[in-house]
């Protein structure tokens, strides 16, 4: 048999389904891509999205025709939008992984268990006569706008549910299947916002907050949104608490319930003229329905958001749909506030840390029409948006925008490309952007829109550099320069308070012996064991494997055997020791493991307990701390070390960072940064917060070493519990891989970290032309590894460890 029929490709929901496959099945004749289908799946149904329809002949199909089943019920009102399974199969193309793969962010998420039955009368029934019983349901339908639903809650009457199959078997009304309507909650949705009580609150953070620390946490993301107002899911998601804790804070009036739809609206600041500049650009690729890409470049504070603010309101004017992307949703509480401030019920948050529910109607919304601004994190640009006028990536030099984990996408390759499909601006906004947007805004790919004044009168701390090794040549070797010390003095004088930075947990990084050299591996794991002091455990940062440490060198039997290097437990000791007068705290991963602890330490350094708190980034992200006058770095060092081509990128992206914590309050600000490269640039730089100075440095860097943005990476990554297979495997793939056109081989090579969790890894790095596509590359690697050996392989990666 020769024929060929209309058939239509399924990707399962894994969360409905088990598998995470796409399926074949008869086409009907009015099924769309996108569309949502309940499919036979062996003897029981699973949701899935149709992501192909197509002619195919058995041959093609490689089974007969005839097995083909077709689709078992459609479900109605939950289709994704076409340009979404368009971005999908790019996703899988560009970053070769599977289609379901790709797919998978674009399902709503728990959408099978709130399906429901609905019953509906046809637009133009058929004319049949009719029992009264029949006729009667025919008017309740026609009472109720047309469908009803049997739900589990509201199940229908056994003989209303007969009389419907039957008035279906005339062609009177119709039985699909769709999402329960959400209830809409009496007296409209309520919000949540701050009291305008500020001195009340003040109170709190400042006497009662450290019995009550997670209510306090819970102002303090929340004051970093004056006084807008959130859903109780969202705050919940921000700050990581509980309803007890919004009860409690609600009932003593520090939060009040608002109506969505009575928001104050703060009355929006007359842009200044280069804000002007960028918002008029933005708006006539809105208005032109062009795809234009613009990076706004602008140091904190110097009004981006309100350029965004203004573009979104553009588009909205246009009847058009807005999507901001955020580095991380705890974070975000400020850009949430401000875009409800001015856009109220329009907006919806998308965001994994929602309750189920608020989830699917959230995204229900965005379908749906009634939120047309979305805000989430990356996997936002798998929102259900069909009409899109403006795409927004906030930080866009944040490293959380490249996925780790299968589908390796970059976020803001897949922001240009959503918009190239919608015909619409793309706004990528930093006060540090990548080396590469920023050269391709030299190049004219971006459009570059600059604020080179700060918008609020808000002033840049004073950055100041130690040498640590100025105290080594003189012998006299100590964790704090002679300034740093100083300035700690004076400002706990003062009653300020200080944070100390550094990017290392644990006391030492290791232990060595003093006589022979030996140090304390993993023995999982290629890498040194951490010593951890307040248990007196070597512990492995990346598998968690710990032991006790010795009394003697296993290898010379010296006694001398002990921590080397910093952390900041270290860190922590050492400063209690030199400031008995003040109050240390720590906060790094290993204290914040402990439920209730994050919470506990920034609601007492809030309140003023806590004079010096030392930690790593933790401490440097999302919270305004206004009596905060002094940020120490302890070593800048420890990212400039790192072996990737990105250390000095990261390293002033992160000096940036830190030095934006010192003086956010009244009083002036001062960042000390110590380090023994006192006359990199990444810290130069930092300390004159120019950031075109460190990019004109950094791109010759990279174009002399020839790394992006002039050459596009690949890294295929062989890992397996054999050495010798993943060598077999790695060299292998080298050889096959040097055959191919217009691609440098670099390597195999054992990766940074050779051993993790007992797997040994090796990598290839592929160089290639910026606008080389990785299929063949995909391709080549097919089949490769097998059951021993897994190959990963990560288009435009973000990390070579
Ligand atoms: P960024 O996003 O670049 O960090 P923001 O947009 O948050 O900067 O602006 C910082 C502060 O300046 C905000 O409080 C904002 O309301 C205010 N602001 C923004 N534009 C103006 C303006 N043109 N005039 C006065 N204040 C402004
Ligand atoms: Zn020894
Ligand atoms: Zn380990």
């Amino acid at each position: 048999m020769n024929g060929s029929e209309r058939v239509v490709d399924v990707v399962i929901d894994p969360r409905s389904g088990g598998a995470q496959a796409v399926y074949t099945y008869q086409a009907t004749p009015d099924v769309e891509e996108g569309e949502g289908l309940i499919v036979p799946l062996g003897n029981r149904t699973a949701l899935g999205f149709a992501s192909e329809v197509y002619e195919a002949t058995e041959e093609e199909l490689g089974f007969p025709l005839t097995s083909l089943k077709p689709p078992t019920a459609k479900v109605r009102g939950m289709s994704l939008p076409a340009a979404l399974v368009e971005l999908a199969k790019f996703v899988a193309d560009e970053y070769l992984c599977p289609l379901p793969i790709a797919l998978s962010g674009a399902i709503p998420p728990g959408a099978r268990e709130r399906l429901v039955t609905a019953w509906s009368l046809v637009p133009r029934p058929e004319k049949a006569p009719l029992t009264p019983l029949q006729k009667e349901v025919v008017r309740f339908l026609e009472e109720s706008g047309g469908t009803i639903y049997d739900t589990k809650s509201k199940k229908l009457p056994a003989a209303t549910a007969r009389a419907l199959k039957l008035l279906k078997g005339k062609g009177i009304v119709e039985q699909t299947l769709e999402i329960a309507p959400f209830e809409e909650k009496k007296g409209g949705e309520r919000l949540l916002r701050l009291s305008a009580d500020e001195k009340r609150i003040e109170d709190f953070l400042t006497h009662e907050g450290k019995r009550k620390p997670a209510q306090a946490l819970t102002l303090m993301r929340l004051q970093t949104a004056e006084r807008s107002s959130f859903s109780p899911g969202e705050i919940k998601g921000l700050a990581g608490v509980t309803d007890a804790t919004l009860k409690a804070l609600t009932e003593v009036g520090l939060l009040e319930t608002v109506a969505a739809d009575e928001q104050i609206v703060a009355k929006p600041p007359q842009p200044n003229r280069y804000q002007q500049l960028a918002i008029d650009a933005v708006s006539d690729a809105i208005q032109t329905r062009e795809f234009r890409p613009f990076l706004l470049f602008g140091v904190t504070g110097s009004g981006k958001t309100e350029v965004y603010l203004r573009a979104a309101a553009e588009a909205l004017r246009a009847g058009r749909q807005i999507l901001y992307l955020v580095p991380e949703i705890a974070l975000a509480a400020q850009g949430i506030g401000r875009l409800r401030e001015r856009f109220g019920s329009k907006v919806a948050v998308l965001h994994s840390d929602l309750p189920p529910g608020e989830r699917l109607r959230n995204w229900m919304r965005a379908r749906n029409g009634q939120a047309p601004v979305v805000l989430g994190a990356r996997s936002a640009l798998f929102a259900p948006l069909d009409n899109l006028g403006l795409i927004i990536v906030d930080e866009e030099h944040e490293a959380s925008y490249k996925q780790e984990s299968s589908p390796r996408y970059h976020s803001k390759r897949l922001a240009l490309q959503l918009g190239a499909m919608h015909r619409c601006p793309v706004v990528l906004g930093s006060a540090t952007p990548s080396i590469e947007s920023f050269y391709e805004a030299d190049q004219g790919k971006l459009t570059l829109l600059s604020l080179p004044e700060r918008a609020a009168s808000a002033k840049l701390p004073e950055v100041h550099i130690d040498d640590l090794g100025q105290g080594y040549r003189e012998g006299r070797p100590a964790l704090l320069c002679d300034d740093l010390h100083k300035r700690i003095e004076q400002t706990v004088a003062q009653r300020h308070q200080v944070i100390l930075f550094l990017n290392r947990r644990a006391y030492a990084p290791f232990i060595i012996c003093r006589d022979c050299g030996y140090q304390a591996k993993c023995r999982n794991c290629a890498v040194s064991l951490s010593f951890h002091r307040r248990d007196r455990r070597l512990r492995c940062h990346h598998c968690g494997y710990s032991e006790n440490p010795p009394d003697q060198c296993p290898k010379c039997r010296s006694l001398r055997v002990s921590p080397f290097g910093v952390g900041t437990e270290k860190v922590e000791e050492v400063v209690t020791e030199l400031f008995p007068q003040a109050t240390v705290a720590r906060l790094d991963r290993d204290v914040a493991r402990k439920k209730g602890a994050l919470e506990d330490i920034f609601a007492r350094f809030r309140g003023g307990d806590i004079d010096i708190l030392v930690g790593t980034q933790m401490v440097a992200k999302g919270l305004d701390f206004p009596n905060v006058t002094l940020v120490g770095v302890i070593a800048a060092d420890l990212s400039l070390n790192i072996p990737d081509f990105r250390a000095g990128e990261r390293t002033f992206q992160l000096l940036s960072q830190v030095s934006g914590r010192a003086g956010r309050g009244v009083a002036e600000g001062h960042v000390v940064i110590q380090t023994f490269n006192p006359q990199h640039p990444s810290v130069q730089f930092a300390q004159t917060h120019d950031y075109v100075a460190f990019y004109e440095g950094a791109v010759v860097e990279r174009k002399e070493a020839g790394y992006p943005p002039f050459c596009r990476l690949v890294n295929v990554i062989f890992t397996g519990a054999s050495r010798s297979k993943v060598l077999e495997a790695s060299g292998e793939a080298a050889a096959l891989l040097h055959a191919l056109e217009g691609v440098e081989v670099l390597g195999p090579v054992d990766c940074a970290l050779e051993r993790l969790q007992n797997r040994w890894r090796r990598h290839v790095l592929l160089k290639m032309d910026p606008g080389r596509h990785a299929r063949d590359i995909g391709l080549v690697l097919l089949g490769l590894g097998g059951k021993d050996v897994q190959a990963v392989i990560d288009v435009d990666p973000y990390t070579l460890m």
